[in-house]
């Protein structure tokens, strides 16, 4: 184990300060991915900030009719919440198809969206990773790589975003609020998370000097019409190999909108607003699913263990959109549960 300062910030603006004193800082919530890799010898910082008792545990609603999650909500919380449940359902069934119930009481929202890749050669320290180690190689392109991205990858890295929660943040068009040195900014979900590209090192836009105060959602939840199909090796406590959130309006047999986003495909949560462009206006049938599919992996590209990757997700894409039309979810809404 490296040798790490400890230091408790007592608000936002104390967080602010500590991490951009310090570039080889880091900012813990729940601990449960950072913990992890410092055991492993991946991550080494020199200091840790616990911000895990900051005030950022509210999900209120805002003017306009949206929601605003804190970034220390735990993720259970956060699926049971009664708004959550009730308005955002595609968003509490991606987060409990994720991790365990343990996991989720400690996972934080903020941590979350950046929690990092499980690609085994990241956390294999032996080897070649250039997201671990910037210019030494990726030992996933010629290696095992089952489990790998099939979208927007680069010669550098083809790791994918392990979340499910984002995927759902993804589809639902959410705005992540930072703070910095310089201020708040407001960041589209959508530009929160990067391509590996030739810097594979960075995840998200995210600034060093910047935490993650809340989550919005805006007004339009979707909750009539959404599924959020998982597929994985085994049915709980595993990562997707891929995973879907689909949403719609429906004008009687018409689609009026559609979101869909992909998880488990790609270096962050692949939304596609030319596949959901192209279902507005259509019937809702198999057709259009298939359709909306082809486009979505018209630009896919498989390596030596991961091509079944692409037609797992044509079929669940069909079967997620089928889902979502008919108002039968994969998995329920805590709503309908209780
Ligand atoms: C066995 C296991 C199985 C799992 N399965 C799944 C799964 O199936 N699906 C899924 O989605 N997830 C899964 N997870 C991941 C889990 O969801 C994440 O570990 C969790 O969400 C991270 O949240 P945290 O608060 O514990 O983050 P931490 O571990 O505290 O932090 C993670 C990173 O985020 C940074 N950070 C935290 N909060 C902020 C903030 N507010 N602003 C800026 N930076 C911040 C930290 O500096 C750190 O780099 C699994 C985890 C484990 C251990
Ligand atoms: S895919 Fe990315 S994370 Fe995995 S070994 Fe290659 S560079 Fe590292």
């Amino acid at each position: 184990m490296n040798n790490f300062e400890y230091a408790r910030a007592v608000d936002v603006a104390d967080a602010v300060r500590l991490i951009a004193g310090d570039p080889k800082a880091k900012f813990i919530a729940g601990g449960t991915n950072l913990i992890d890799l410092m055991k492993e010898d991946v991550e080494r910082p020199a200091k840790l900030i616990d911000i895990s008792r900051l005030p950022l545990t509210k999900v209120e609603e805002i003017a306009g009719g949206g929601v605003r999650i804190g970034a220390l909500v735990p993720n259970s919380d956060l699926a049971y919440h009664p708004l959550i449940a009730a308005r955002y359902p595609l968003l509490a069934s991606a987060i409990l198809a994720g991790a365990s119930q343990q996991l989720r009481n400690m996972a934080s929202t903020g941590g979350n969206l950046l929690q990092r890749t499980r690609c085994a050669y990241f956390y294999d320290t032996v080897t070649p990773c250039n997201k671990r180690e910037a210019g030494s190689g990726c030992s996933a392109i010629n290696g095992l790589n089952r489990g790998h991205a099939i979208l927007g990858t680069s010669a550098a890295c083809i790791a994918t975003h392990p979340s499910d929660m984002c995927v759902a943040l993804a589809a639902l068009d959410a705005k992540v609020h930072v703070t910095g040195v310089s201020g708040e900014r407001v960041i589209a979900f959508a530009d929160f998370h990067r391509l590996p590209g030739d810097t594979p090192h960075l995840d998200t836009n995210l600034r060093p000097d910047e935490i993650v105060t809340e989550v919005e959602l805006p007004a339009k939840g979707f909750a009539a019409n959404y599924s959020y199909l998982k597929i994985r090796d085994r049915l709980s406590y595993a990562f997707a190999l891929v995973s879907i959130a689909a949403a719609m309006t429906l004008d009687g047999n018409t689609i009026k909108e559609a979101r869909l986003a992909l998880g488990g495909v790609a270096h962050k949560p692949w939304r596609n607003t030319a596949a959901e462009a192209a279902l507005a206006g259509r019937a809702p049938d198999g057709t259009a699913f298939a359709q909306a599919a082809d486009l979505l992996l018209r630009d896919a590209k498989s390596y030596a263990h991961n091509g079944f990757k692409i037609n797992l997700a044509h079929r669940g894409i069909v079967r997620a959109l089928t889902q979502t039309a008919q108002a039968t979810p994969q998995s329920q809404s805590v709503k309908k549960i209780r």
